[in-house]
């Protein structure tokens, strides 16, 4: 080998890594980049990715050490197989990302996560009250209201999810009423499940009814807004409090046989302006 060749050489295995590191600054975007991390300021609590063609949400995952349940979560992904090439993700720092709702709350926040307000208070550097809109970081959350919306049918074109899972056992309409034996017309559809069965909001809002009425037994109300709401009946036990902002998908009581009750079992209503309107019509 002439001694040019090897000098070329030397100098070719010197040079070739500094020109690969400098194609692909690491986390600095440039011109005419297909993919890859977009970057972020260092407050921020997300690095922003540009999906590659050839990315899996694992891959991703494994890549930049963050659960793929963080990255589903922060980024609503029901189906982790339709991931697009060029699409951009978040993904968080130790924790879920979060997006403020209109007249949520810290504490709020907080309940829905089962995190607690100075962590949330310390992973984003929170001097004042968050805004809507903004997107926190919920450090090591204990629950992903998200997650639970999913199990329970989130689908991005519908506005409910289910309360729970259990075997319908009464449908909306007329009937010959449980206890009296009368026509009757019931005003929601009923589960037959077990005392202690976790209830969820079937989509996120603001309680507006927490305790004991009448044949409903516990009940809980929740308003959505746009004049819906959902009414959870005959619970054993209650979870939340008037004024709270609830998770789609957050547990908001156990099941129960409270009130006018033949037996264990939810009964759900959804409202319109106040008329019970058929669930099934609603749900996904
Ligand atoms: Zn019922």
């Amino acid at each position: 080998m002439s001694r040019e060749i090897i000098v070329a050489a030397v100098l070719l295995a010197l040079v070739l890594p500094l020109a690969i590191i400098s194609l692909s600054p690491p986390g600095i975007p440039s011109p005419g980049d297909s993919g890859g991390p977009i970057g972020a300021p260092p407050s921020l609590p997300y690095t922003s990715y540009r999906v590659r063609p050839g990315d899996t949400l694992a891959s991703i995952a494994r890549r930049y050490g963050v659960p793929v349940d963080y990255i589903r979560a922060s980024n609503r992904i029901a189906d982790p197989r339709k991931l697009r090439p060029g699409e951009v993700l978040i993904l968080p720092h130790g924790g879920v990302i979060h997006t403020v709702k209109e007249g949520q709350t810290l504490d709020d926040i907080a309940a829905s996560y089962g995190v607690g307000k100075p962590d949330i208070i310390m992973a984003n550097d929170l001097t004042g009250l968050p805004l809507p809109g903004q997107k926190l970081l919920i450090p090591s959350p204990r629950e992903i209201p998200w997650l639970e919306a999913l199990k329970l049918g989130w689908h991005p074109d519908s506005t409910f999810i289910w309360p729970l899972k259990g075997r319908i056992t009464s449908l909306f309409g007329p009937r010959i009423h449980p206890i009296y034996g009368t026509p009757d017309f019931h005003t929601g559809i009923d589960f037959g499940v077990p005392v202690g069965t976790e209830v969820h909001a079937a989509a996120a809002g603001k309680v507006t009814f927490a305790g004991r009425q009448g044949g409903y037994g516990l009940l809980v109300v929740i308003d959505h807004g746009n004049g819906l709401s959902t009414y959870y009946a005959h619970l054993s036990e209650i979870l939340v409090e008037v004024g709270q902002f609830v998770e789609q998908g957050q547990v908001i009581a156990l099941s129960g046989n409270t009130g006018l009750s033949t037996g264990p079992h939810l009964h759900f209503e959804i409202r319109l302006h106040g008329k019970p309107v058929d669930p099934l019509a609603w749900l996904p």
